[in-house]
């Protein structure tokens, strides 16, 4: 016996037949716009709600994507800091040694000017010359080694022009009289 005549003869005694209740739509929960079986998203305006398990997961899995980007550029952007950093921190200590250097520079002329302004004396009967007439000057070099420098006095100029374009720096000592 097929279906169709089934249900005649249950309907010719009044027995009433529905269909088995079958998904034929989709209802948003967002919004309850009923959507087609096929939609995988609501297509209510401007909803656009997941309507499957599916799109749940595609929608999760765009975010883990979405986060993972971020956390990487994060990661690219401290690493870059980081090597600014390193690179900032050996140019400061280049440019320190380079400052020290020159102030070093700018102490042993000012010890020269002194020497010189005063043919080598130091108050009434003290000089700092040796007896060929040299200026010993010790100074620590780059590498903590003590070094010392006999410069002679008579063969010594100075220039006042060049040495303050030279050190930049205005004499720091009183050697101008
Ligand atoms: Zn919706």
């Amino acid at each position: 016996m097929g279906d169709e005549l089934k249900n005649k003869i249950l309907e010719r005694h009044r027995i009433k037949i529905a269909a088995a209740p079958q998904m034929v739509s989709r209802i948003c929960g967002r919004c309850s716009y009923v959507n087609k079986l096929e939609s995988k998203y609501c297509e209510g305006k401007g909803c656009n709600y997941p309507l499957t398990q599916l799109a749940l997961d595609e929608i999760k899995a765009a975010e883990e994507a979405k986060f993972q980007a971020l956390r990487n550029e994060l990661v690219e952007t401290k690493a870059a800091q980081h090597k600014k950093d390193s690179e900032m921190q050996m140019l400061k200590e280049h440019m320190a040694k380079m400052e020290e250097s020159q102030l070093k520079i700018t102490e042993l002329l000012e010890v020269m000017k002194i020497a010189k302004f005063s043919d080598g004396k130091i108050g009434k009967d003290t000089t700092m010359l040796d007896e060929k007439r040299r200026v010993t000057i010790g100074y620590v070099d780059d590498n903590n080694r003590s070094v010392e420098m006999k410069v002679p006095l008579d063969g010594f100029e100075i220039d006042e022009a060049s040495v303050d374009v030279a050190t930049s720096h205005p004499p720091k000592r009183g050697a101008r009289k």
